[in-house]
């Protein structure tokens, strides 16, 4: 330590990031040289790409590549890049705290037992930190292009690290590992270059290393490429295998499990444009509230943008991977984006692609695949739609342009039975004299199942689909019909379901009959129901709530208040059921049973519907009191 040294502590999370590393990854150790040549590899994007409008930069140092050094004596393998480098603050700040506060958030939020998960914890960006998994100690010697300083910072990972002033030649940084006994490996060609071509062979720039020429005692070692150093995604279709496709992925997305599927593209004729866009398997912890795309937009090549948000819809922000413009002008910028049509055509394209992709998945319905080495039989589509269904939603309400395809490809529980199901089938299956696409919303499946206002419909034999994820409703509102067939809900307006002449005149007998109960139930209910009259969707239970055909339903207004809006309360329609032997006995009672049994029939018809009485208690009271009576 010289005397210009300075000691830093490592911010907390920083620490269990590094112990967690080492212990859950400890068996998958390799990819620590994937993790720092792909950090190599952004440095030198982010120098390209600033070269592209300040040419001096570059300097005399032009041939961009990332060099492995193997030095036996000292026990050290060296990742050296000629990128844009760190100056002081940057390595104390990037190297030294967890930047992003998501991955802060997550990490505090993980139980024991997830931290062991090595899916989990990909999500948290720990590249660098991997250095740990093979060496005692790293130092890392930087200096920022355009800087003529040099810093180096080293750690043993024990809870601080040292930074001080260093020499290097020129811009760049050189990751220097002092290797632990038991990875002296990778101080061999053999197994570097094995681990190289595994995970790191589709990196865009060349990556060097000594090699030796010469064979048995007599060394003769001369550098060499030993990658294909080609992007990936500008390779013919065929030539990308299915495990360089795992391998990109991973790199690119961080993520340790394989994706789902992937799409690669090429769109030739007005604009040039290709494409790897993949789906991952599991959806991060912070999936919804996270904004960002996980698309990056190269131009030509060169590395322009991560989180590109103009050429992907929000609603899209699953997808991970590439996107190579030949069309707009490298030095584009985010404003730029904004305004360039090409940008309006490559979200196109995205959006086509991955909506292609994902029909693709649909129709091909249960396979026998290998998943994680193993043979299982899954639908990638269900798998999907478990992980991500909650994304294409948000596209039908957003996305007036994709809606059409996406409504085939939305799933819904229904009463036909325990599966998912698309609305194409569902349309396929509907009887004879069934002309709507009928559906109920509750916040659990068998409150759904059970709730009263589906009972005519199920009597039937009319499948109802359950919708329980709380924006479901907004959804169907916003498809409104599909096949030409209108959404209509079990719980609000009328249900007109079709009758005969014998039917109706029945019902408008009953109607007659039971109006002397229904104008007095009005009264007596009038603080809390807008009217009450016969239904024609009950055949079990006495009485149900609706609301009007064109009003929020009960459900809406509650999962709108929960997320904090000012909902004002309204009034519902109490439908009664004529053929019911307790609505029966409603025309012989007296004025106070009435009003007991009125409130009770309210009540239970809210409980029915899975909300709690706004007085419980008198509920119980009254139940109790009619108990003791019979
Ligand atoms: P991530 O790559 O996910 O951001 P890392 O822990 O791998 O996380 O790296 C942290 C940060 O350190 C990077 O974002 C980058 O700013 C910086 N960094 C790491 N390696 C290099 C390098 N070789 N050259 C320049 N900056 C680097």
């Amino acid at each position: 330590m010289t005397a210009t040294t300075e000691k830093h502590v490592f911010q907390a999370e920083v620490n269990e990031v590094l112990a967690l590393v080492v212990n859950s990854l400890y068996s998958h150790r390799e990819v620590f040289l994937r993790e720092l040549i792909s950090n190599a590899a952004d440095a030198i994007d982010q120098l390209n790409f600033r070269a592209l409008t300040d040419h001096a930069l570059l300097g005399d140092d032009k041939e961009l590549r990332i060099e492995l050094i193997r030095d036996d004596q000292a026990g050290t393998l060296t990742i050296r890049d000629n990128g844009v480098g760190m100056t002081r603050e940057e390595m104390i700040g990037n190297l030294g705290t967890i930047a992003r506060s998501g991955s802060k958030k997550l990490m505090q939020s993980l139980s024991a037992e997830q931290k062991k998960d090595v899916t989990l914890i990909g999500q948290f960006g720990v590249g660098f930190y991997s250095a740990f998994l093979v060496a005692d100690s790293v130092t890392v010697v930087s200096r920022k292009a355009g800087s003529d300083e040099a810093w180096s910072w080293r750690s043993e990972a024990k809870g601080d690290f040292e930074v001080a002033p260093a020499e290097r030649a020129g811009r760049g940084t050189d990751v220097v590992l002092k290797l632990k006994d038991d990875a002296k490996d990778y101080l061999g060609e053999w197994q570097v270059r094995e681990v190289v071509t595994r995970y790191s062979d589709y990196v865009r720039w060349p990556i060097r290393m000594q090699i030796d020429r010469g064979g048995g005692d007599d060394k003769k070692l001369e550098w060499a490429t030993i990658n294909q150093a080609s992007a990936l995604w500008t390779r013919g279709k065929a030539d990308v295998t299915d495990q360089q496709h795992r391998d990109f992925y991973r790199s690119l997305s961080q993520d340790w499990a394989d994706p789902l599927a992937w799409t690669h593209f090429k769109v030739e004729g007005a604009h040039e444009l290709t494409g790897l866009l993949y789906l991952p398997a599991k959806a991060p912890m912070d999936l919804v509230e996270r904004r960002k795309s996980g698309v990056k937009l190269f131009v030509k090549r060169v590395f322009i943008m991560d989180d590109a948000q103009e050429i992907v819809p929000e609603w899209l922000r699953f997808v991970r991977g590439v996107v190579d413009s030949e069309d707009l002008p490298l030095n584009v910028s985010r404003e730029i984006l904004q305004r360039d049509a090409t940008t309006r055509f490559i979200k196109k394209q995205v959006v086509g692609k991955t909506l292609t992709l994902l029909e693709e998945l649909a129709a091909e319905g249960e396979t026998e695949r290998e998943v994680d080495g193993e043979k299982a039989k899954t639908d990638r589509y269900l798998t999907f739609w478990g992980e991500f269904g909650r994304l294409l939603k948000e596209g039908v309400y957003h996305d007036v342009d994709a809606r059409d395809r996406l409504a085939k490809l939305l799933r819904f529980r229904s009463t036909k039975d325990e599966g998912w199901h698309g609305l194409q089938q569902y349309v396929a299956r509907m009887p004879a004299g069934q002309t709507a696409i009928y559906f109920v919303a509750a916040d659990s499946l068998p409150t759904a199942k059970a709730s009263p206002h589906i009972e005519a419909l199920q009597k039937r034999g009319f499948e109802v689909l359950l919708l329980t994820d709380a924006i479901d409703e907004w959804v169907v509102d916003a498809l409104r019909s599909f096949d030409g067939k209108d959404f209509v809900s079990a719980a609000k307006g009328a249900l007109d379901l079709p009758e005969s002449d014998a039917d109706k005149q029945a019902k408008e007998a009953k109607e007659k009959e039971l109006a002397p109960v229904t104008e007095r139930m009005q009264q007596a209910l009038a603080e809390r129901v807008k009217t009450v009259r016969v239904t024609d969707r009950l055949t079990d239970s006495p009485a149900c709530l609706v609301s009007d055909e064109h009003g929020m339903s009960a459900r809406q207004e509650r999962v709108l208040r929960d997320a904090g809006h000012d909902v004002p309360q309204q009034k519902r329609i109490l439908e009664l059921n004529a053929d019911h032997a307790v609505v029966q006995k409603l025309a012989g009672l007296d004025d106070a049973q009435f009003a007991d049994w009125s409130a009770l029939l309210y009540d239970q018809a809210l409980l029915a519907e899975g909300t709690l009485p706004s007085d419980p208690a008198a509920f119980a009271r009254r139940l109790t009191a009619l108990m003791a009576k019979g």
